[in-house]
């Protein structure tokens, strides 16, 4: 849908909201960096996904025609970010007595269960990093001579050699806090591996020939060299968390400086995105967002004790993506009633459609200040927490034709992912997996229990009501909201 407000978003490099204007007219190209495939992501890692899919939306809906790219890291990122440790790959394979490929084949479909379960729509690629490596050596070739230098451990490049290094981090401190100690032989404490040889008589699961001896890229390589085979160099909008805007993205930059700059594409100032966009994260005070923890949080825990996922989609939504959020249970089951408020709109509206009548294309003109509301919103650096009131005020606009109305209903759900059009409040019911009754007894026991009523048989509907409070199930009689039961 084409509207009036520009949009504008928060450039991580420049410091500044940017008027969005793309590389290749009407065409917008993102590039995200995905998951390492070692352990289930946790909720917070899918923060990073749900921001990225809203920006996708914002764009689509903006009238780009979008190419997001979305990698699958399963070889070279190390326990530490800054080159230290072991890579997170392997050392999950030796834990678990498997193949690495075993491992990420595992980990990227539980990812890929999360992505569906969020409603985050299919980026136009998914890239593997296994499957860019001769191009991952090709491009090492492409700088090793101006940039990079040789060690026993691999090369290295060093970061004086291009302008600017870490121009785009925040918390660095001179000395990269003991980032010198974990190899020695760097010139720039920075330094960083973009090759990592296998140690004399070892052989590692994952390991290919280079000029450098066999071995494996390092992480920052990869999303370089995917990024700009696959988007070219310069793309529009680089996302990650604000972790990577402190080492992974100012060493894709450059990197992707001096590869733009040996060959010829662009100055030195070329930093492969023009626009590098952060999510903050999501944090939970006992530490349970973080995957060493043991017990972290998954969506599928979520799931589990009953919560709808797209709760925690809006739950999001409710932040802007660059602030600090804050999980709780209590968030969450707030953020589930007012999705069931809205999903409850959305199936009366539905029901006052004359059976045979689809929803219009066009929302009604008596939409139209919403609309414009709602897109300069979502155009303010992706402000969906105002976006998402707006979709409330025009879900609660009174004397308006239901089709209509469903109509922008669908137009603003298309950026916030909702998928409010298809879901029911049946789907939204708190119901958890270690409950020992199935939503078919309930139903039929409080269908007994509405016949009982119906014929004043006030006792058995009371007996009715015991029993599945027994059973765990809350009977919500008179409920405004009409969850009408749930467990708990
Ligand atoms: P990883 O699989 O560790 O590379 O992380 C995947 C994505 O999740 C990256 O973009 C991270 O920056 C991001 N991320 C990690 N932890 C959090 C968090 N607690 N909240 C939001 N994003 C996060
Ligand atoms: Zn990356």
């Amino acid at each position: 849908m084409e509207t009036s407000a520009p949009l504008t978003l928060f450039n991580s490099l420049t410091r500044r909201t940017e008027p969005f204007q793309p590389v290749h007219a009407g065409e917008a190209r993102v590039y995200t960096c995905g998951p390492t495939v070692y352990n289930y992501p946790h909720i917070g890692n899918m923060r990073a996904y749900v921001f990225a899919d809203v920006l996708g939306r914002t764009l689509s809906f903006k009238g780009y025609k979008l190419t997001h790219v979305i990698n699958i890291t399963d070889v070279g990122h190390l326990t530490d970010d800054a080159d230290a440790g072991e890579d997170k790959m392997e050392r999950m394979a030796a834990a678990q007595k498997q193949s690495i490929w075993d491992v990420a084949e595992h980990y990227k479909q539980a990812y890929w269960a999360d992505i569906r379960a969020l409603n985050i729509r299919q980026p136009a690629q998914w890239t593997v990093a296994t499957d860019y490596v001769p191009q991952m050596i090709q491009f090492a070739e492409g700088i090793a001579a101006k940039h990079c230098y040789e060690l026993e451990s691999g090369l290295y490049f060093d970061v004086s050699t291009v302008a600017d290094y870490g121009l785009l981090a925040r918390a660095q401190t001179e000395d990269g806090e003991g980032r010198i100690e974990a190899v020695e032989g760097k010139r720039n404490a920075a330094d960083f591996a973009i090759w990592r040889k296998t140690p004399a008589g070892e052989t590692r699961q994952m390991e290919w020939d280079s000029p450098w001896g066999k071995g494996a890229p390092g992480w920052h390589l990869e999303c370089s060299v995917m990024s700009g085979a696959v988007l070219g160099f310069p793309f529009d909008i680089h996302t990650g968390g604000i972790d990577h805007r402190e080492i992974h993205h100012p060493n894709e930059i450059a990197q992707n400086q001096a590869h733009c700059c040996t060959n010829g594409l662009d100055d030195a100032a070329n930093s492969g995105a023009k626009i590098w966009m952060h999510n903050n994260f999501l944090v939970e005070r006992s530490g349970k967002m973080s995957k060493s923890s043991g017990e972290f949080l998954r969506l599928q825990l979520l799931i589990d004790k009953g919560y709808h996922p797209l709760a925690y989609r809006l739950m999001c939504l409710q932040a802007h993506y660059r602030s600090e959020l804050e999980f709780s249970w209590e968030g969450l089951g707030a953020a589930l009633t007012r999705l069931k408020r809205l999903v409850m709109a959305v199936e009366q509206l539905k029901a006052r459609i004359p059976a045979g009548e689809g929803v219009p294309t066009k929302p009604g003109r008596v939409f139209a200040p919403h609309l414009e509301r709602f897109t300069a919103a979502v155009s303010d650096d992706l402000n969906t927490s105002v976006a998402l009131t707006v979709l409330e005020e025009a879900a609660a606009l009174k004397k308006v034709d239901p089709a209509e109305k469903l109509a922008a209903l669908e137009a603003m759900d298309a950026v916030l992912g909702l998928d409010l059009l298809n879901m029911a409040r049946a789907d939204l019911r708190l119901c958890p997996k270690s409950a020992t009754i199935t939503e078919a007894e309930i139903e039929a026991t409080l269908a007994a229990r509405k016949e009982a009523r119906a014929a004043k048989d006030f006792a058995r509907s009371d007996a009715l009501r015991d029993e599945l409070a027994a059973k765990g199930v809350e009977v919500m009689d008179g409920d405004p909201l009409g969850w009408e039961w749930k467990l708990g």
